[in-house]
């Protein structure tokens, strides 16, 4: 029987990505409970999807109550949360999908370790740290988190009663509380443009 299908065995990441038109790459957005990581990714994701081009965000809510639900909040179980995830990114990232991370990943080890993972595989990484004053985010407090951490509700809030690790030399550095969200995407997609990662849209 004649086919059409043409194949060879083994596929690298530049055929994948010459093949889709585009590359792969994890943007990992890191930044205090409510800093407007959640926001800012997904104000990303809907800007580069209506260019045409494929991203996918991996926040709590798709990550924390499946991959990850048999995971608690001891450091062990969010140093193991936080290794899921960057393996996760780096096969979207592999796929040549934007893979778009919203996590507040307060330790600088657990990031470094996710940077690794992909700067082993070759796969460009971008953190972002969405900067805010503690101050800030407790006043947005826009789950009412900040309100149940002083009230002693929830043990270990980063922020509160546990720190965060703010990046030594993130890409990129981003001020919540003085760049408009529309401002902070287009901080983001001129990165990625300037380093060749996409083209200007
Ligand atoms: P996180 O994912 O970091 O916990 P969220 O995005 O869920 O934070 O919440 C941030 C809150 O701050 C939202 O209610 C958002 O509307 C608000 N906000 C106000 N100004 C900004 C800004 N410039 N950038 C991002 N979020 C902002």
């Amino acid at each position: 029987m004649a086919t059409n299908i043409t194949w060879h065995p083994g596929l690298t990441h530049d055929e994948r990505s010459k093949f889709r038109g585009q590359g792969g790459l994890t943007i990992w957005l890191t930044g205090l409970s409510a800093s407007g990581k959640s926001t800012i990714a997904t104000a990303l994701e809907q800007h580069l999807l209506h260019n045409g081009l494929a991203a996918y965000r991996l926040d709590g809510d798709n990550i924390r109550f499946g991959l990850n639900k048999d995971l608690g909040f001891s450091e062990k179980d969010r140093n193991e949360n936080i290794r899921r995830i960057a393996e996760v990114s780096k096969l979207f990232a592999d796929s040549t999908t934007i893979s778009i991370t919203s996590f507040i990943s307060p330790y600088r080890a657990d990031r470094d370790l996710a940077r690794a993972l992909h700067d082993k595989d070759n796969i460009p990484f971008v953190e972002v740290y969405v900067d805010v004053p503690v101050e800030v985010a407790e006043q947005r407090d826009p789950k009412g988190l900040y309100k149940k951490a002083r009230a002693g509700l929830i043990p270990e809030f980063t922020g509160i009663s546990a720190p965060y690790e703010e990046p030594l030399k993130p890409e990129i550095h981003l001020h919540s509380d003085k760049t408009s969200v529309e401002e902070s995407v287009q901080v983001i997609v001129d990165y990625l443009v300037e380093k060749g990662y996409i083209k200007a849209l």
